[in-house]
């Protein structure tokens, strides 16, 4: 079966690209940085490994604030209207991309595998009971299957080369 493409851009219409297969894992992250960065609740990213994302037309640009981990986190934006559409984080680098769902086309092609920092969530945000939630980050081996886990070591393996 070949491996389904989905398309997303950013707010003003000049990013558009292109996100090839399935993510290796998805998070609906409610951590204090993510609230700040998005000004909302929270951010849902979905990982790839950074090729499979590809520009179909448009400018980038890119912000690096600081992981919670410590290391550099970088934000790529639209470079005309800032829209943020994918981020690189420490542990995998550019190797790795974390999509944010909401720049897809389709916003509900993904379902997190996990709420994470839910420790930190605004008070009043009310989590879904279907999927898992974490006060702070979890163990991928127990949440994900293993072949999604698999990919996920081949991209550690990458950044760490
Ligand atoms: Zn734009
Ligand atoms: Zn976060």
């Amino acid at each position: 079966m070949p491996d389904t493409v989905r398309e997303g851009g950013c707010g003003c219409g000049a990013v558009r690209y292109r996100v090839t297969g399935e993510p290796i894992f998805v998070n609906n992250c409610h951590c204090t940085q993510c609230q700040q960065q998005t000004g909302s609740t929270s951010v849902v990213n979905a990982f790839f490994e950074a090729e499979r994302i590809e520009v179909l037309e448009g400018e980038l640009s890119e912000n690096t604030v600081t992981a919670g981990s410590g290391g550099p986190h970088i934000i790529v934006r639209c470079a005309t209207c800032g829209t943020a559409l994918w981020s690189h984080y420490p542990r995998m680098g550019r190797n790795g991309s974390g999509l944010r769902v909401g720049t897809l086309d389709d916003s509900g092609a993904f379902t997190p595998d996990a709420v994470i920092f839910s420790a930190e969530k605004m008070p009043w945000v009310a989590l879904p009971e279907a999927i898992p939630a974490f006060e702070k980050t979890y163990d991928f081996r127990e949440v994900l299957p293993p072949e999604r886990v698999a990919r996920l070591r081949e991209l550690s393996k990458r950044a760490a080369a």
